[in-house]
């Protein structure tokens, strides 16, 4: 059970307040998932993050702190947003169960990560842009936004009742996988290839040159690619640069 929780990750993004930090170790605890990574928090650590993880400060105490997202995420598989608000993007909104049993699944090939973002302003648009699916936990129309550790609550929740209910055959394990899926920092990799490949043959529009990378990288997140995927598009994006 605790092993097919083993490979889930929290990241909290730019939390302003120690006490959601301390209450989200409580959550994850209760939960079994105990993989956190802090992106700049801004007080950490603090009496507070201590004094509200009541119990979970061994999950606090062994919490990373990184500065940006890409370094919480560089060695992920597979990577989920949340978000209160509905945002138009090209990449599917989940509810909790299902998110939850697709994390479980992408889980036996590499570490995958749940996202949250900051009390005021969410994830920014550019951290979206990490990830391969979103999650929106259903609310009334008016009154979308839960607490922050009371979101990590619920998502950890969802995946303990994913993990409980999986059948142990359900998903391969890592060294059974032939093709495993493309980590953030493969994927990145190719995102900077294909902007440097379009900006060779001219296609990006020096106007506006993010609003396709914006929309090549959903679609490309979107389709789940694995490491011989992205292979094989550089590949193509070496001889498209040449020209031949
Ligand atoms: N005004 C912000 C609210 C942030 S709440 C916004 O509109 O995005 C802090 C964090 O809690 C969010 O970034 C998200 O990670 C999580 N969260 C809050 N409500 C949520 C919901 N209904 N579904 C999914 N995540 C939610």
């Amino acid at each position: 059970m605790e092993q097919r929780l083993a490979h889930l990750r929290v990241v909290l993004v730019g939390t302003t307040h120690p006490g959601n930090i301390g209450s989200a170790a409580r959550a994850m605890k209760a939960m079994g998932v105990t993989d956190l990574v802090l992106v700049a928090p801004e007080k950490f650590p603090h009496a507070d993050a201590t004094a509200l993880a009541s119990g979970a400060d061994d999950l606090l105490g062994g919490a990373r702190v990184v500065d940006d997202l890409a370094a919480a995420l560089a060695d992920c598989v597979w990577v989920v947003g949340t978000s209160a608000r509905l945002r138009t993007h090209s990449v599917p909104v989940l509810g909790p169960d299902v998110a939850a049993e697709q994390a479980l699944t992408h889980a036996a090939a590499g570490p995958v990560a749940l996202v949250f973002g900051r009390e005021h302003s969410g994830l920014t648009n550019h951290e979206l842009d990490h990830c391969n699916a979103f999650v929106q936990i259903p609310t009334v129309q008016h009154f979308s936004s839960l607490n922050l550790a009371g979101s990590v609550q619920v998502m950890t929740y969802a995946l303990r009742m994913a993990a409980l209910g999986a059948m142990p055959q359900q998903a391969p394990a890592q060294e059974e996988l032939r093709d495993p899926p493309a980590t953030q920092v493969e994927l990145e990799g190719l995102f900077a290839h294909f902007e440097q490949a379009l900006t060779t043959i001219e296609v990006l529009d020096p106007e506006n040159p993010r609003h396709l990378m914006r929309r090549l990288r959903h679609l490309y997140l979107r389709a789940g690619l694995s490491t011989s995927e992205v292979r094989m598009l550089r590949g193509i994006l070496t001889h498209t640069e040449r020209g031949r």
